[in-house]
């Protein structure tokens, strides 16, 4: 008897030692990199060795793939036409897989066309269409090779992974935090990263941008566990110019801005580097090619919002949708 009794109040203890522990706090860290600012909240990361870490490696990651700044691995490459580089040859694998999958839409030789329409500075121009002709012979999937892990440009061709270096950088940080068993949400500028359940049982709830009104959310999505969130728009980096709209991505059949029926395009996904490079590319895509693109695909959920207001869900993706009337995208 003395013995069940003895039992129960250590299982009772036991019970209540795992059901009243401290939820681990979080705590934000902000880093400017990549050319965005970046927020990292990690809970129960208790003498910032985490988020010391992480931040490191966030700058090590804009060290390979800034295209402007004249330190940078992929600047090295840009000048010289040759690099061996882990990180370059895993996210240029990582990119050609994307671009097989979507037609070509993601493309990372654009820059020397984002350079001429001065979207690289922020100095605008309008160019003409022979100048668009002659920086699209720079351009092209078929100018770089891989030779013995080595990367190699052809010609006066040059890389530009804007479109996914967030995203890979995003699943870099995952990895780490995975292996600490700690949960977080990562906002590097519009790509989120949630890794784990949040603590305390509610989802992470997280606000998608209205293109129109990019200081607020056009919906919120409730999502338990680790997803990239990742968003491209025309409202990010763009100029109007005589009622056009004109912004930074690029759409490789033609050598100009996007124009299409879509503000913006939201992945979901589990991996960062995928979302970052499908929210592009559907971009570029179009409405209906994307849909498409969607139903013959497993691998991600999308949100799209058009010009016209209309927001699209897929349907993996309805029940986690907060405060938006939306039209459901079916298989
Ligand atoms: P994101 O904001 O992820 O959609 O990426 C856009 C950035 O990727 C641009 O600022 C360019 O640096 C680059 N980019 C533009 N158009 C394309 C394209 N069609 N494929 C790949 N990269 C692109
Ligand atoms: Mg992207």
């Amino acid at each position: 008897m003395k013995r069940s009794i003895a039992l129960f109040i250590i299982l009772t203890l036991l019970i209540c030692a795992v059901g009243c522990a401290p939820l681990p706090e979080p705590a934000d860290t902000f880093v400017a990199a990549m050319d965005t600012e970046m927020t990292l909240r990690l809970y129960g990361d208790t003498d910032g060795s985490a988020a010391k870490y992480l931040t490191a490696e966030l700058f090590r990651l804009d060290a390979v793939f800034s295209p402007t700044e004249e330190s940078s691995t992929l600047y090295s490459l840009n000048r010289f036409k040759t690099i061996r580089d882990a990180d370059i040859l895993s996210l240029l694998q990582t990119a050609d897989e994307i671009s097989a999958r979507t037609n070509g839409a993601l493309d990372v030789t654009l820059l020397p066309l984002s350079r001429l329409w001065g979207f690289i500075g922020a100095s605008y121009y309008l160019p003409t269409a022979d100048e668009i002709a002659e920086t699209s012979r720079r351009t092209g999937t078929d100018k770089y090779e891989v030779v013995d892990d080595s990367v190699r440009l052809k010609g006066d061709a040059e890389l530009d992974f804007g479109a996914l270096a967030k995203g890979y950088a995003a699943d870099v940080c995952r990895a780490y935090l995975e292996g600490l068993d700690m949960p977080a949400l990562l906002t590097l500028g519009g790509n989120v990263q949630s890794v784990g359940d949040k603590p305390g049982g509610e989802p992470w709830m997280i606000g998608i941008q209205d293109p129109r009104q990019p200081e607020a959310c056009i919906m919120t999505l409730a999502l338990r566990g680790t997803n990239a969130v990742v968003t491209s728009g025309d409202y990010q980096r763009c100029f109007d110019l005589d009622g056009v709209r004109y912004c930074h991505i690029i759409d490789p059949a033609t050598g100009s801005p996007v124009q299409n029926d879509l503000c913006s395009v939201t992945i979901v996904a589990d991996s960062g580097v995928l979302a970052d490079g499908l929210s592009t590319a559907l971009f570029v895509m179009g409405p209906d090619a994307a849909f498409e693109h969607w139903r013959q695909s497993d691998d991600f959920e999308a949100v799209f919002v058009l010009k016209d207001g209309t927001v699209y869900v897929t349907e993996g993706l309805k029940g986690a949708v907060r405060n938006c009337n939306f039209e459901v995208v079916s298989r």
